[in-house]
Formats: structure tokens, sequence, C-alpha cells
């Protein structure tokens, strides 16, 4: 005998959400059906371990009928009895039901619903998005329970009876409201199935109709969705091919071509399987925002929530892509409340160190391989040492950079750096610059050169930022040479004897430099030029200041010191001069450009190249007519 029944309180006012609101997005009410379809038939797979008479050729049925105006979704799996789909959606209101519309009051989020929905079990309410009558017919597989039929339009009530059905498994048949037609169509349901349930492990299956000439039709299944869960299999099983199509399927990048594919399976505290990869090639937008706007695909028993969960992946590994399908995380987690999942820090601190280690791994056995892929990655992999303090020893590992005693366009690590060393040498040298043949020609380099010591040339844009935090490595210092703060062994003396020699020198610098510079003195830091800028403790570098400018940020004017070189003839000859003349008028002019050609060897723009150009002019002519 059939039965009308009433639901429960809450029950009815989440089903008046679901029918009085127009959602933005109510694709995902086939999500949820097609993973319930999934659910139940992993149950019954389940079952036929032990009973093999229940193993069927599990399938994920849908069907349209376009004169009834309905979609139906079918499985082979569990099913239910009467007593479970009372229980299950119809009366007895779940914690859920309750916890979700507490949540609904507290937020007043309601354009949200569909994305919360499933999150707190009750999923299957979002039917009601698109049907104006649900139809459920249902056998449990494995006992004589009688089929069931529950029916209802959403509205209070409910109908439930016995029904006919052999076949174990449920079927859910939608009476689509008028406005939800579209979800007769095929491509519709092709293309919702394959943005959402693209690897449920059994075939969903939709007929496809076609009529022959003459007239007759023939009706064929099309299989929608791709079925690879290949993040599920073993790595062995899986062909180069599939991994490539897999890779050009997910990446924002384009290409079949990766560097590397890593497979995690994490068990314990957080179990989850991830299929990840490392790119090859950087995309021109890389430090653009819109790249950084896709994550990782976040599966949830193979089920897809989302590819924009920013949680799950610090971002300075935002190269990465693939995908991660968790156990634990709630069937169809609103974006937000995803973020607040505790376990969504287990699952990056996982990924975080895996990827980590499989670069440690590649640096090590594939060399070349991994400086190629630094050339591409490294500046934002380098992001990692100013953000991710838990994880900087071991980014410093992985770091690497060109140097002065190393070729052009060859890397080497802080590793390289610190063991080709000599004893005397203490800390770890580097400068800062646009590029390599900028630096590379810097008067600071000289010194240096002369001990034998290398210097890091740090050349891209973020690496000033970067040295403001990093400290150290294995212990050691590190030092940028285009600071003042710096000793040079044995310079004392010739500094003291050339401070005094030159002391008037030094005085008529100054003044014609003026506000120009902070300090003119001598260092023993130059071999070959006549002087060179330095910065001073926490001055910007000259590079991280023009950076500034060129993003029009307001930087602190910050002075330089000039520094001579005592044993410069250049020097030597202008004090010459001065003894012989104090008011010569070219050693006005000499000083100037003195000053400048200093801002042109570290890069820097000169204030006025006109006047420097007429200033070099005339005394290259006076030069050419003393002789
Ligand atoms: P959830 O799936 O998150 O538990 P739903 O509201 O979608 O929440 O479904 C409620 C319950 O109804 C499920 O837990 C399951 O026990 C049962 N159910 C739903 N669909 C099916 C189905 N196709 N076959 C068997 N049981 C189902």
């Amino acid at each position: 005998m059939g039965q009308t029944r009433e639901f429960k309180t809450e029950v009815r006012q989440l089903l008046d959400l679901m029918i009085h609101s127009l959602y933005s997005n109510r694709d995902i009410f086939l999500r949820e059906l097609v993973a319930n379809a999934a659910d139940a038939i992993d149950k019954a797979r389940f079952e036929s371990l032990t009973r093999p008479e229940l193993a069927r050729e599990w399938a994920i049925r849908l069907s349209v009928n376009k004169a009834d105006k309905t979609l139906t979704i079918s499985d082979n799996g569990i099913g239910m009895t009467e007593a479970e789909v009372v229980e299950n959606i119809g009366t007895i209101a779940k914690s859920g039901t309750k916890a979700f519309l507490k949540m609904l009051e507290e937020k007043g989020d309601k354009e949200n619903v569909p994305e919360l929905i499933g999150q707190f079990g009750v999923g299957f309410y979002s039917a009601f998005m698109v049907a104006d009558r649900v139809e459920l017919t249902t056998k449990q597989a494995g006992t004589d329970a009688p089929a069931v039929r529950w029916s209802s339009s959403g509205e209070g009530e409910y109908e439930i009876d016995t029904a006919v059905r052999e076949e174990p498994g449920t079927e859910i048949k939608l009476h689509l409201k008028g406005d939800a037609e579209v979800y007769l169509e095929s491509w519709k349901i092709g293309e919702i199935i394959r943005k959402y349930s693209d690897f449920i492990e059994y075939p969903i299956i939709l007929p496809e109709v076609k009529v022959n000439d003459d007239k007759t039709e023939t009706v064929t299944d099309r299989v929608l969705n791709s079925q690879k869960a290949i993040w599920l299999r073993k790595p062995s099983e899986i062909t180069d091919e599939e991994y490539k199509s897999f890779y050009s399927h997910l990446s924002n990048f384009g290409g079949t071509e990766y560097l590397k594919a890593i497979h995690i399976s994490a068990e314990g505290v957080s179990e989850f399987k991830a299929l990840l990869f490392l790119p090859k090639e950087a995309p021109f937008n890389l430090l653009m925002p819109e790249i950084q706007k896709k994550g990782l695909q976040l599966y949830v028993r193979r089920v897809f929530i989302t590819d924009e969960c920013k949680k799950l992946l610090p971002d300075y590994l935002r190269f990465v892509c693939g995908v991660v399908d968790s156990n634990d995380l709630p069937l169809n987690v609103s974006r937000e409340i995803l973020q607040e999942n505790p376990h969504l820090a287990k699952i990056e601190k996982t990924i975080t160190g895996k990827v980590l280690g499989e670069l440690k791994k590649l640096l090590e056995n594939e060399r070349d391989s991994y400086a190629a892929f630094f050339k591409e990655f490294g500046r934002v992999l380098k992001e990692g040492l100013h953000t991710d303090f838990a994880n900087a020893e071991k980014l410093k590992d992985l770091v690497m950079y060109e140097s002065m005693n190393s070729e052009p366009g060859k890397l080497i690590t802080l590793a390289d750096y610190v063991a080709a060393m000599p004893e005397s040498q203490k800390e770890i040298y580097y400068i800062t610059g646009e590029k390599r043949e900028a630096v590379a020609s810097s008067p600071a380099l000289e010194y240096f050169r002369s001990k034998g010591y290398d210097v890091l040339f740090m050349t891209d844009p973020i690496d000033d930022w970067i040295m403001q935090q990093m400290f150290q490595y294995r212990k050691k210092n590190f030092k940028s040479i285009a600071k003042g703060d710096f000793e040079v062994e044995g310079a004392e003396e010739t500094i003291k004897a050339a401070q005094e020699k030159f002391a008037k020198l030094v005085d008529f610098l100054k003044s014609i430099l003026g506000e120009k510079v902070s300090e003119v003195r001598f260092s023993a830091r130059l071999t070959d030029s006549p002087c060179c800028l330095i910065t001073e403790g926490n001055a910007l570098s000259p590079h991280l200041e023009r950076l500034f400018k060129a993003m029009h940020q307001e930087v602190p004017e910050s002075k330089r010191i000039l520094e001579l070189n005592p044993k410069h003839p250049l020097i030597e000859a202008l004090f010459e001069l001065q003894q012989k003349d104090e008011k010569a008028p070219e050693l006005t002019a000499y000083a100037k450009v003195l000053f400048d050609q200093a801002l042109l060897t570290e890069g820097s723009p000169l204030p006025d190249p006109a006047a420097f150009a007429r200033e070099v002019t005339s005394l290259l002519l006076k030069g050419i007519s003393v002789k």
C-alpha cells in the first residue's frame, strides 16, 4: 500500500531552498547524483568480493526522454530497502540537514547553496533545483527485500510504495522544470560529466540515437567519461602515452612534454593520492596573476571538486600541476569552507615535502635537466626562500646562480660555491644586477678576482628581495660586494697612507660632488678601476632602487659612497694636477666624469647623459690637442 508522508521540518526547509531559489550553478545536481550512483556501485562491488553472484558489469546509465522532459540516472549498485529510503532521503532529518541550515542562517549565503549542499550529506536534494518531481526506484542487492518507489515534488510530502524491479540498483527520474530543459541535451550532459565526473571509475553511459536513411533508429551506447583515474593506478602500469595525454589534459601550459611525474600515496593522518607533474617549459605568463588562479585539481574519492583551491600548494610551487584525490575531505566542499579544512594543511605539507624531495633528487641525479628546469622556474621557486621558513634550508640547496668564475649561462648551487671556497674565504659573496653582462664588469669584483674568490651573480629581479631574508648558508654569511661593510685583509695601512697623502684631493672631490655622495674615501677593493660606488648598511642596492623606480614606487634617496683606488694612475695624475694648479678648470670636469663613469659601471642611468657627453668630448679634445 502506498503511503504519503511528510518530510521533517529541516528537510522541508532545505527543499524549500532548492525549489524556490534560482542558482547560477545548477549543473552540480548531476555531479551529486552520479557520485551517489558511483558510491552505491562501490558498495555493491565490495559485497561482490565475497558474494560473486552479486557481480555485474558495473555502469551508470543516463537517459533522456524529450517528450516527457525527463532525465534518468540509474546504477546497478547496492540499492536501498524501504527503511533505508525513508532514512536516507526521507523523513529523518539527518544531522547534516540541520548543520546545513544552521550554517546558511549564520552565513546568509544563499547563492552558494549548490556548492555547499553535498558537503552536508544532503546532495540528493539538489535534484530539486532542476526537477519539479523526482521519482526514485530502488532494489537492494543481495537480499529479497522488495523494490521501492519513492516520489516527491519536494513540497512538504513524499509518496512511498513497493515497486516492481528485478535488477538491484537505483533509478532516479527527474521531471525537469521548464527552465531546466537544457539538461535534456546530450552535449550539456556530456559537458557536465566530463567536467565533474570524468574520472569516475565506472562507465557513465548515455545512449545515442541515430536515425538511419530508412528512418529506422540505431541506438548506441556512448561512454561519456574517460574513467581514467590514472592517479589511482600503479606507476609501473601507466604508459608514457597515458602520462602525456593526462598531462596535456591538466596543464595550463599546453603541450605534452613534462619533466617529471610524481606519484604520492599518503596514508595515516591524511589519506590521499596524488599525481603531480613538474613542467618542462614556463609559459610566457608565468609571473602573471592568471597563471596563479588555477591550482591542483582536487578530487574527493574520484569526484572532481575544484581546481581553484589555493591551499593545496604553496604559491612558490605554483608551476606544479596535477590531481589530488582525498579520502578525508567531505564530498563537494564549498570553496570558502574548503580553505578552512585542516586536512588541506596536511596535504599541502606532504605535497611540498615530496616535491622538494623530487627536485633535490633531480638536482643530484640529472643535473642538466635540473639546471634547465631552474632556468625556467627558478625565480618562482626562490620566492619560497622569502615565504616558507620551514623549508628554507631545503630551498637553499635547490637554488642556482651564475657566478664570476663559471662560464656564462652555467649555474652553480650554493653547495658548489661553498665547496670551491679557498680556506681564507669566510663568507659567500654576491652581487645583484639586471644581467650577467652588467654585473660581470663591475669594478667591485676586482678584489675578489685577485683573491681567487668567486662571486655569485644574482640577476633575477627578486634576488634583492630574497637576500633580505637569506643570511646564511651552511653557517656562512652572505655578503653583498656592492656594500661597504666588508674588510679587505691588509688594507688598513694602504688606506691610511692614501687618506693622508690624497687628503686635499678627497676634499676637492667632496666639494664638487656635494650632495651626490655621502662620502669619498679610499678602499683596497679595487685593482683595475679608479673608483666605484657602493652602498652601506641597509640602503637599497642600486639594482633594487632602479627596480622600484621602474615600478613608479617612491624610493628613499640613498647616497652612495665613492671609493677611490689609491694605486690607480688616474688618481695619482689628478693629485699631481691639483698640486700644480689647484684652480685648474679641468679638475672639476675630471671629478664629474669620474663620478658619472662610476654610475655607469654599476649599471645606473646617468642623471644628465648630455652633460656627461659634453665633458668627455671636451676632455678628449684637450687630450688630442696636447699631442
Ligand atoms: P550523501 O551521498 O552525501 O550521503 P545524499 O543526500 O546525496 O547524501 O544521499 C543520502 C543517502 O542516500 C546516501 O548516503 C545513500 O545512502 C543514499 N543514496 C543516495 N543515492 C543512492 C543510490 N543511487 N543508491 C543507493 N543509495 C543511495
